[in-house]
């Protein structure tokens, strides 16, 4: 087969390219069964065994305690920017406040949607700085009862993320981690939900995992949709309705492949290495700039700029000459953005950081 190039997609993103190919070697016959995944009933002992597989390697992964479950819902995160207010915001009566840390897109479409459902009290805001920093925790001004904290661990556009779980008391925090899940070591019991998109670091797009502590589940807003409500997903372990089975057996492969790799811990070392990597040849040159505050700086998205815009077309087809594929920034931001997840391996980086360099010789 043809080397694969390189993808530095912020999402969908690359998967492991060992997971591709088991899933294609299963695609027609999963197992001898003669049917594929996506063919099968979800209420068959087969699916049902790789449901729960999923699940219980998710929970060894992440350390996930018994007092949490764990959904794989059919949302995407933007959906769950809905339903999670609606199954978390009328637990403490009406009217609810819900505390936002507003660093970028994620948080800001975050916060948008949850006006439709609770009072939105933005505790701090790096809005000023444009993004380009967490703001400091002594600065935040929670709200004594508010419903809950929403954070974004990692702002997968502005390329920062918090590398401190913050501490909000007795007010569950919950943190959209789509894009940092399954990079770095957790304790999952200082957070009360997190969620997380499968098509940035987990599998493909199609599914959200939901992992979320029991007292928070079974407070539902009466208009909440059955099939995203918390009580109903966690009765049926996400059987309640059909569920994407294919996205699901996706993640089962890219859980499996992680503990092959030695798991989490393993994973965050990976990426401390080829973050550094592409920071450290950033901050070295005159042509390139990332404008994140150090102690900040995301491992999973590096945004970067070239001094000069005309160059950005030229800097992109090289790269695609050279196997270095969807670098391109995210079109609120313009510019360059390299998404390091964990199936990007050590050499695509370097390989990366290599043509960057003779880039900048030339130019
Ligand atoms: C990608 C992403 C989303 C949105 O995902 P959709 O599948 O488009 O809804 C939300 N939050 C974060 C942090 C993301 O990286």
């Amino acid at each position: 087969m043809m080397e694969r190039p390189f993808n530095f997609s912020g999402g969908p993103a690359a998967l492991p390219e060992t997971v591709l190919q088991q899933a294609a070697a299963e695609m027609l016959d999963w197992r001898g069964r003669g049917i594929s995944v996506m063919e099968m009933s979800h209420r068959s002992a087969d699916f049902e065994s790789i449901l729960a597989q999923a699940e219980s390697d998710l929970r060894m992964l992440l350390a996930v305690p018994d007092s949490y479950r764990i959904l794989f819902v059919q949302a995407s995160p933007t959906a769950l920017n809905a339903i999670v207010p609606m199954n978390l915001a009328g637990r403490t009566g009406k009217p609810a406040t819900i505390d936002f840390v507003h660093t970028g897109v994620w948080s800001g479409k975050s916060l948008a949607e949850a006006e439709k459902y609770a009072h939105v009290n933005v505790a701090a805001s790096s809005e000023r700085e444009n993004f380009t920093l967490i703001p400091s925790p002594d600065a935040w001004r929670l709200t004594a009862d508010a419903a809950y904290v929403h954070i974004c661990s990692n702002e997968t556009i502005n390329g920062t993320a918090f590398f401190f779980t913050p501490d909000t008391g007795s007010v569950p925090l919950v943190a959209d981690m789509s894009s940092d899940i399954l990079s770095r070591v957790l304790n999952v019991e200082e957070y009360g939900l997190i969620f997380a998109g499968a098509q940035k670091n987990m599998g493909m797009a199609g599914v959200s995992v939901v992992i979320v502590r029991d007292d928070l589940i079974g407070h539902a807003l009466p208009f909440c949709p059955s099939v995203y409500d918390f009580g109903n997903l966690a009765q049926h372990r996400s059987l309640f309705n059909t569920p994407p089975v294919y996205a699901i057996y996706i993640c089962g492969l890219v859980f499996q492949w992680l503990k092959e790799q030695g798991g989490v811990a393993v994973m965050e070392q990976a990426a401390l290495r080829k973050s550094a990597l592409l920071y450290d040849c950033i901050d070295a040159s005159s042509l390139y700039v990332n404008r994140v505050a150090g102690f900040c700086r995301s491992r999973m998205n590096v945004p970067f700029f070239l001094q000069d815009d005309a160059l950005n077309e030229r800097f992109l087809a090289g790269a695609a000459q050279n196997g270095l594929l969807q670098l391109k920034g995210h079109r609120s931001l313009g510019g360059m953005r390299a998404s390091l997840y964990n199936a990007m391996p050590v050499a695509g980086v370097e390989k990366l950081v290599s043509y960057m360099r003779e880039f900048e010789r030339i130019h």
